[in-house]
């Protein structure tokens, strides 16, 4: 009996480290469909973005705005930004939300949810049950 704990220990080291971990899968974010007009930059498919990110417009417009250093507004299913940006500086700006707001850092999923307590906010990982502490938007 002494060397059950043993065999389990054996049988446990055996199982590579992958099968713990989930598959890590990434949801599809649509690419930023954007559009200079005069001296305006219009995402024309923010609202499909957001509802893929499930997450409340306003928080990813404050969030994309503050890091493009503007003031941005929506308008139907578009995001306006004041000045003229690029793709590129918006698909950035968006990764970097989605890496901190979005994505687990637990288990790699986007399966998540932001919770806000007392003082502080959370995201909340349905996939792993993980609670990661967040800064505020
Ligand atoms: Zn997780």
């Amino acid at each position: 009996m002494d060397d059950y704990d043993s065999l389990l220990e054996r049988a446990r080291s055996q199982v590579p480290e992958d099968a713990f971990k989930k598959s890590g899968e990434r949801f599809k974010v649509p690419d930023v469909q954007l559009m200079v007009q005069g001296n305006r930059s219009i995402w024309q498919n923010f609202q499909e973005t957001i509802n893929i990110l499930n997450r409340p417009g306003k928080e990813v417009l404050k969030f994309v705005a503050g890091q493009l250093g503007t003031a941005g507004s929506m308008e139907g299913s578009n995001a306006l930004f004041n000045g003229k940006f690029n793709v590129e500086q918006v698909s950035e700006v968006l990764n970097r939300y989605i890496e901190a707001y979005v994505i687990c850092p637990v288990c790699t999923r986007p399966d998540t949810e932001i919770q806000k307590d007392s003082q502080a906010y959370y995201l909340v990982c349905s996939a792993c049950g993980a609670r990661t502490s967040i800064r505020p938007v």
